[in-house]
């Protein structure tokens, strides 16, 4: 009995100068508990000349900081912390110099803090650091000259390497039929919030739980394999997206959006198809934000690179684009009976995740977090089931069409077949 309580003395001595060593050593100790460190609070301090920005955290993780310019932001790069507060806490933190901030996580392992600037900013320090209340970030920030940030930005856009390496591409296990797959695209993720909604409702995560709800539906019909682009909130480019659709062969893709509006009473969900032409004002605008969704999270967006094709890609596009325009009008159909349809539903633009030249594809706006009604459907999961269960059954009829087509080519010249 002594010697165990003696040993169980021991062991607590033992953990105690372990934690001392971790202390004193706190950079090596969140080296090897980089993927255990979290932010807890948010918040901003404005001092006289400067405004700096504080997380508190439960570790030392290293931090790296530098400026992108159009439009000004500082970007800060860190090993994955798991932020802990409030989602919206940087909407609109009322600084003269930050915007607004935004935070999560940015590739597999690495996490970022995004702050959008009101104007040109100097970094004067962005470190994690010992304070008296426990470990924290610290971004302090002081206004400068344009000149001076257009000179530190370029300088970085030179350093920094391009683009991360895109994380692997989810591939889904070998099929055990030949069933065609379904790829679903949440909209957004990690750093790249999307649009929020009054209460700090999160499109990234509305239609996270929208294109769960519906890969359920869909396998529950029997006819399809699902595949989601992203099934957790991380970032995720939309080159990627489209790869990943292209890379499984997918007969359909359907990327999951919400947007939110100054006019809060304009309600409904809308589906977009791409086009080179917009439909509308509003489609046009739909698109342009949506395809700035890398820069968001600190990516310089890359000028769209329109491949360029032969006859046979040109008459593959040209079908892909009328398939797609076949199920955007059968899934507005049926979503009349959910009753919660835009009164335009049927738009098109140039909606950079939709272009894969050979997969039919559109864009499903479930609606408008800043509509109360719509706010109110979003967030319910009967609405949610209801709603699922019509896109399921719009998939489903589309998936047995084609299957229909594919198996009587001499009816149908192009015979629905891709080329691989
Ligand atoms: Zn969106």
């Amino acid at each position: 009995m002594g010697s165990m309580a003696l040993r169980a003395g021991a062991t607590r001595l033992f953990v105690l100068a372990l934690s001392v060593v971790g202390w004193l050593a706190p950079a090596a100790a969140a080296e090897d508990r980089r993927t255990e460190i979290s932010a807890l609070t948010a918040r901003i301090e404005a001092l006289p000349e400067r405004s700096r920005l504080l997380f508190d955290l439960t570790g030392l993780p290293p931090v790296t900081a530098y400026p992108v310019a159009n439009p000004p932001r500082i970007i800060v790069d860190l090993p994955q912390v798991l932020f802990r507060m409030e989602a919206n806490a940087g909407l609109s933190p009322g600084d003269k110099l930050i915007k607004s901030y935004r935070y999560g996580i940015f590739a597999p392992g690495r996490s970022r803090v995004v702050i959008d600037l009101t104007g040109p900013a100097k970094i004067l320090k962005a470190d994690s650091e010992v304070a008296p209340g426990g470990p924290r970030l610290v971004i302090e920030l002081a206004p400068t000259s344009a000149a001076y940030f257009a000179a530190t930005a370029a300088e970085e856009a030179r350093r920094q390497p391009a683009d991360p390496a895109p994380p692997p591409p989810p591939v889904a296990a070998k099929p055990s039929t030949d069933k065609p797959m379904v790829v679903i695209d949440p909209g957004h993720g990690g750093v790249d919030m999307g649009a929020t909604g009054r209460h700090g409702e999160l499109e990234k995560d509305v239609v996270l739980e929208f294109a769960r709800a519906l890969r359920h539906k869909i396998e529950a019909g029997g006819r399809a394999r699902v595949l989601l682009t992203r099934d957790h909130d991380m970032f995720l480019p939309l080159a990627e997206r489209v790869r990943i659709a292209r890379e499984n062969n997918a007969s359909l893709f359907v990327s999951v959006h919400a947007d939110t509006l100054a006019a809060a009473h304009v309600e409904g969900a809308t589906v977009y198809t791409v086009s080179e032409r917009a439909s509308d004002a509003e489609a046009a605008r739909m698109a342009e934000k949506e395809n700035l969704a890398d820069q968001a999270a600190g990516l310089e967006s890359k000028a769209d690179a329109d491949e360029v094709g032969d006859i046979l890609f040109e008459l593959t596009r040209r079908e892909t684009r009328s398939y797609s325009r076949q199920f955007s009008h059968s899934l507005i159909s049926f979503w009349k009976e959910v009753g919660a349809l835009n009164k335009n539903p049927n738009r098109s633009a140039g909606f950079v995740v939709l272009k894969a030249f050979d997969v039919p594809s559109v864009l499903l706006e479930l609606g408008y977090l800043s509509s109360d009604k719509d706010l109110a459907r979003l967030t319910s999961q009967d609405w949610r089931e209801r709603a699922a269960q019509k896109t399921a059954e719009a998939v489903d009829v589309f998936i047995s069409e084609r299957s229909r087509e594919a198996r009587a080519p001499a009816d149908n010249p192009s015979g629905g077949a891709r080329p691989q």
